[in-house]
């Protein structure tokens, strides 16, 4: 079995949509523009920036746009090279987008099995724009191609009346349900994206059984302590930059276009995150990054059994996806972790500084 030496998850600067899902993080701060992303280097080169060479191994990367990911045509052939590299990539999309799948069923097989698709199911668009039979379309061709995929909700209390429409739906095209993933405020605390209690919300979406809401109501709301190994384990990249982060918080370690024959820098946050919550955890603790959490494998998030007994992931993404990052990498002891804290302290401070300041001139 191959194991995960790193996580890397990739924004991709498209601040666009053909979609206008009410909860949209975009939407919320109406930053909807026309800014799609086009790259400025050839992807050949960004293959060669993120060699295993240079990763230290065989890697998971999670492409994601600040709008819909496919709408830029480049993320198709940067996806084919980090592929031929030997990498694992999952691209997060609405399914809308039939031209770039019908560009993508053309891989080579081999590779289709390295790729995963995050269908996410914006329900009330789909029946609103009449794309629900191309969004299936796309699924199923994807997965004739050998890919895998799920297909997760954003639950939001306007979704509520139409809960078994959706499963029905689900039920007929997919053969499972969908999974189901904790909606959130791009506020300060990043609440819950619901009106509701977070117990009510609990409740009433939990009837879907799905492992992805169930693991993730356990950590959503909860300030992460512990030694978190984001930074060097996991790293937050905007790709078309190439500006690479130790999380969405922490400092910027190095900029994979600077030198791409040069090694990259890591360094592990520690016990610095400065995220009021973990709201990613699904992907970033379920791999590993604070090891001595328990937590389900990422397989199990993502998975579904269809009816006819297949699985929505090929047994090769499966088995990737149940790496958990500790067993290619080595752990800190405590003077190590001691020493990465001290260096990360100044910018924790500088950080709550900065806040203070903002809070206190909103005042
Ligand atoms: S499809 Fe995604 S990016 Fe587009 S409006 Fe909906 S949530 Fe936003
Ligand atoms: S706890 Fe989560 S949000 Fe915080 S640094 Fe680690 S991975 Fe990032």
């Amino acid at each position: 079995m191959e194991k995960m030496k790193r996580f890397i998850d990739c924004y991709i600067p498209t601040e666009t949509c053909n979609f206008r899902c009410h909860y949209c993080y975009i939407t919320q701060h109406r930053k909807f523009n026309s800014n799609l992303a086009k790259f400025d280097y050839e992807p050949e080169v960004i293959r060669k920036a993120l060699s295993k060479k240079r990763l230290g191994g065989v890697c998971m990367f999670n492409i994601c746009a600040g709008g819909e990911t496919l709408l830029s045509e480049d993320v198709i052939k940067i996806t084919e090279q980090l592929l031929l590299e030997g990498h694992y990539v999952m691209i997060v999309t609405n399914g809308s987008m039939t031209n770039r799948f019908k560009e993508i069923s053309k891989f080579d097989r081999k590779l289709m099995s390295h790729l995963f698709f995050k269908f996410s199911f914006h329900y009330l668009e789909l029946v609103r724009m009449n794309l629900l039979e191309k969004y299936f379309e796309n699924v199923k061709l994807m997965e004739e191609c050998g890919a895998s995929y799920t297909i997760e909700i954003t639950p939001t209390d306007e979704l509520e009346p139409y809960i078994d429409e959706i499963k029905e739906v689900c039920l007929k095209y997919v053969g499972a349900l969908p999974h189901i993933t904790i909606g959130r405020k791009d506020s300060e605390d990043i609440p819950p994206l619901t009106q509701h209690s977070f117990e009510e919300y609990k409740k009433i979406w939990k009837e879907f059984n799905s492992e992805m809401f169930n693991f993730k109501s356990t950590i959503f709301g909860e300030k992460r302590k512990e030694f978190c190994y984001a930074g060097d384990w996991s790293v937050y990249l905007n790709l078309m930059s190439g500006e690479m982060r130790q999380c969405y918080c922490g400092k910027v370690l190095d900029n994979i276009y600077k030198n791409v024959d040069k090694e990259l820098k890591f360094a592990p946050i520690g016990n610095c995150c400065g995220m009021p919550h973990c709201y990613n955890g699904h992907a970033f603790l379920t791999f590993g990054d604070i090891p001595e959490l328990e937590t389900p494998t990422y397989d199990k998030l993502r998975n579904r059994v269809k009816k006819d007994g297949k699985e929505w992931l090929s047994d090769e993404m499966k088995s990737f996806m149940q790496s958990k990052l500790k067993d290619a990498n080595a752990e800190l002891d405590s003077s190590k972790k001691n020493i990465i804290n001290l260096k990360n302290q100044p910018i924790i401070i500088l950080k709550k500084i900065k806040r203070k300041l903002k809070n206190e001139k909103k005042k």
